[in-house]
């Protein structure tokens, strides 16, 4: 089958390997449609003596199942998403639908960007009749789940000032999820596609502001008081310290984006202003219910999909999603070769 695969130094290229071979534990997809991801970067950045093996990116997947073991609940011809973070199915965090804390997790996050993809068992979401395949990359993966997570843990937001700093597709998606859920959203990036983006998918305001400027329109739009809720969705350190900033008192910061490290003013962030901060990472069985009812209730989310192009054109998939030019760059492995999104 034809696969892409990471070269090192923003390089990438589409290559003829080997095909997944089928288990028990597992079905196999013909790959539909996939997204890239900005959680992919880092590996198409990397020297290539720091891949250590031929990567392939690609995590949030679409397509049909064209294998399933005999006896499961999953038969060839199914529409299905991808759920790349699977529990072990038995112990109390997965008894609960809370996959991403379980001890003997798998992942199924890499190799998706191919013609065929191999997906447990524990993470196949069936895609409803009505939503195409760059839809379905959407609704089925974190572009849709870990906003949906995030929604869930911040529970009602109808009415608050809510601020998403960073409007990457994950960012962007937050301002659909929360405004959809009745939230006044704002949102802050330095691409100005990107914040013309978000106002056509709910955002009351989107700024490339200055941190400073960026404070001082928060605090006239919120009386001088702050934003209720503060959603971190830029993988940056400093802006840490901007969300709290921009919060409230006794307001909430929300990460959804990788920080790792970062040097913070903890008591003026949080203790004088008795702030909470909160997080998630992907998402979980417990979220697919609210990401359905949403996708049954009309919510936009396929216009997060700003560009489709053919696996061939990979290399130019991935420049254009760092370009800051897009929404979710979505890439075909077959049929429609190239159309719009
Ligand atoms: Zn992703
Ligand atoms: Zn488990």
């Amino acid at each position: 089958m034809k696969a892409v695969r990471l070269r090192g130094n923003s390089t990438c290229t589409v290559d003829e390997v080997p095909d997944p071979v089928p288990d028990e534990k597992s079905v196999i997809i013909r790959v539909e449609a996939t997204g890239v991801c900005g959680s992919e970067l880092h590996g198409f950045r990397a020297k290539p003596e720091e891949l250590g093996k031929e990567l392939n990116g690609g995590h949030e997947v679409a397509g049909e199942i064209v294998w399933a073991p005999k006896g499961s609940a999953y038969k060839p011809g199914m529409r299905v998403g991808a759920r790349v973070v699977q529990g072990c199915g038995t112990c109390n965090w997965c008894k609960q639908g809370d996959e991403t804390a379980c001890e003997n997790k798998s992942f199924y996050a890499a190799d998706g960007h191919a013609e065929l993809y191999k997906l447990g068992l524990h993470g196949i979401q069936p895609l409803p009749d009505n939503v195409d395949w760059p839809g379905g990359v959407i609704l089925s993966g974190d572009g849709l789940g870990v906003p949906t997570r995030c929604a869930r843990r911040l529970g009602d937001t109808a009415g608050k000032k809510v601020v998403v700093l960073g409007l990457g597709p994950v960012g962007l998606s937050c301002v659909l999820v929360q405004a959809f859920r009745g939230a006044h959203v704002w949102g802050a990036d330095i691409s100005p596609y990107r914040l013309d983006l978000a106002k056509q998918l709910g955002a009351e305001a989107a700024y490339q502001a200055e941190p400073k400027e960026l404070e001082a329109r928060v605090k006239e739009w919120t009386g001088g008081f702050g934003a209720d809720i503060v959603i971190l969705a830029v993988a940056r350190a400093e802006s840490i310290a901007l969300a709290f900033e921009l919060v409230r008192r006794h307001g909430m910061v929300y990460q959804v984006a990788e920080i790792h490290n970062a040097a913070f003013n903890f008591s003026r962030g949080f203790l004088y202003k008795e702030a909470t901060m909160m997080g998630s990472w992907y998402y979980t069985s417990s979220d697919w219910p609210l990401m359905l009812k949403m996708h049954q209730e009309g919510l936009q989310y396929r216009k997060l999909v700003t560009h489709v192009m053919p696996m061939a054109q990979a290399q130019q998939a991935f420049n254009t999603f760092i370009a800051g030019e897009s929404g979710k760059v979505v890439l075909r492995m077959r049929g429609e070769q190239g159309a719009k999104a």
